[in-house]
């Protein structure tokens, strides 16, 4: 079911849990701002998700409440984790799901990162 992203931070989400460790993730990168782990269901041989350690629902809530260095922690991660993998010559994909419309299921801000073959043409029609 996608989310209804202007609703406050619930933090019984799944992300919140695994931020807790009350839920294992496969993590592949952790510092004081952002945890990035295997998504549980791969959509590219690489499928990496990265989260911001504060209670935000989506990049919307995130953009507006973040403070600068949460935003600048959370940005930065993102990047050394695609780089860390060696996927700047590759290429790869970054996807932010905001809301109903995009069906974000997960109500807690996660950037996917797509990579390991041809991604194609963005947009599904
Ligand atoms: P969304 O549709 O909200 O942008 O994406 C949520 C993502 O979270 C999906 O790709 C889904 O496979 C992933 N996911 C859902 N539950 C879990 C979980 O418990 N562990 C991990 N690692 N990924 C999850």
């Amino acid at each position: 079911m996608p989310i209804d992203a202007t609703q406050p931070y619930d933090d019984s989400n799944i992300f919140a849990r695994i931020l807790r460790g009350e839920l294992p993730s496969t993590t592949v990168y952790e510092d004081d701002h952002a945890l990035a782990f295997h998504d549980i269901n791969p959509q590219a041989p690489l499928h990496i998700l990265v989260i911001p350690k504060g209670p935000y629902v989506s990049w919307d809530d995130f953009s507006e409440r973040g403070s600068d260095i949460e935003i600048a922690g959370f940005v930065r991660a993102v990047g050394k984790v695609a780089r860390d993998h060696g996927l700047v010559a590759p290429g790869y994909r970054l996807l932010a799901n905001v809301g109903i419309d995009s069906h974000q299921e997960v109500p807690h801000l996660h950037v996917h990162i797509f990579a390991g073959k041809q991604l194609g043409p963005m947009l599904a029609r």
